[in-house]
């Protein structure tokens, strides 16, 4: 095994990453070192890097949670792992034995990686609305996780509604399969939503990075119906009283999801029930797969590919040489 690994780190928030060279830590008791394929950037290693939250990391930190790999080292007391896991924007992490997933055999870990939050979490997430089969869901934001939840939700034998700001996304909705899908920013969405759901949808799921989607929500879901809020932007929304209390709304937010939440949720992968709309980078383009996201230009999700920068480093080698 190589003795040191790259890293993409957070020295300063809302500043570029850098990627340094690090020693490849050593897995203490309970937890395994992981060589990592691929990890997804999900939004919220941006909210992270940009320190967007009242909480915020202690610096420096290296973001990355949607990670595929192979176990490459396991600690003391680690006695159920041998092959795979959970991770970072880096060559390789520590992860702890008990919270890493098994991975079906034979899989694009890059394709898996969205699963191991953006899937989980909307999975949960569709949970917490009690959406029933046949009844309607909104789904607000139509980004990494929302392009997922969309296929959980049709898998799960729910009606879709699938909202977004850009023309782009509202595309990616339709091919992920939702029944209709409507720009949220038109002024006449909320009615358009009662007519197609005959009163307001059961569920509402907002995994948008807008705080007037959380606001929107709550005037689409019909009288006992569940908001399920997952998305994470910095803020506050209004709460109508008088529409809340008479109309027995409830409000929910869930963070991602129990480790069988994730077994099932990777089941659905498994059987291709539900595919992530994925675009390859490598490490070294970190900083701009988070620009891209930060401005909206991702479609579906971009899964950091750690062996991309060996093939890419080879290549260049090769044509020096030529
Ligand atoms: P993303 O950037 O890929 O997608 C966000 C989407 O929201 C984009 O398509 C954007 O166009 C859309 N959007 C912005 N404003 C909107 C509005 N007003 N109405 C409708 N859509 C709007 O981000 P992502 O990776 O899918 O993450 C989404 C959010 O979920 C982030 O805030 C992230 O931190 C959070 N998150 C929460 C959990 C959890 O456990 N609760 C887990 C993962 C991610
Ligand atoms: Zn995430």
């Amino acid at each position: 095994m190589h003795k040191m690994m790259r890293a993409a780190v957070v020295r300063e928030f809302g500043k570029p990453l850098s990627i340094e060279y690090k020693q490849i830590p050593q897995p203490g008791p309970g937890k395994i070192l992981v060589r990592v394929k691929a990890c997804g950037v999900c939004h919220t290693d941006l909210h992270a890097a940009d320190g967007d939250w009242p909480v915020r990391p202690s610096l420096p930190f290296t973001p990355g949670h949607e990670v595929a790999g192979v176990v490459a080292a396991v600690g003391a007391g680690v006695t159920n792992f041998k092959d795979s896991c959970d991770g970072g924007f880096a060559d390789y992490v520590v992860a702890d034995a008990a919270f890493a997933a098994r991975l079906p055999e034979h899989i694009d870990f890059a394709e898996i990686a969205p699963i191991l939050c953006a899937g989980v979490t909307t999975y949960k997430g569709l949970k917490e609305t009690e959406a029933r089969p046949g009844e309607w869901v909104v789904i607000s934001g139509v980004g990494g996780l929302g392009h997922v939840a969309i296929q959980y939700a049709k898998a799960m034998g729910l009606k879709v509604i699938a909202l977004d700001i850009e023309p782009a996304k509202l595309n990616l909705a339709r091919m992920a399969g939702a029944d209709f899908a409507i720009n949220a920013t038109v002024p006449d969405t909320m009615s358009e939503v009662i007519k197609l759901t005959q009163g307001g949808a059961h569920g509402v799921l907002v995994t948008a990075v807008s705080p007037s989607a959380f606001s929107q929500a709550l005037s689409l879901v019909r009288k006992k119906g569940t908001i399920s809020l997952v998305g994470l932007p910095p803020g506050q929304f209004a709460t109508p009283i008088f529409d809340v209390v008479l109309k027995r709304i409830t409000v929910r937010g869930s963070i991602i999801g129990t480790r069988r939440d994730l077994d099932e949720a990777i089941a659905f992968a498994a059987d291709h029930k539900v595919k992530a709309a994925i675009q390859r980078a490598p490490l070294n383009d970190v900083n701009k797969v988070l620009a891209d996201l930060k401005h909206g230009r991702v479609d579906g999700r971009i899964v950091l590919e750690m062996a991309m920068d060996a093939a890419e480093e080879q290549s260049k080698r090769e044509a020096l040489r030529v």
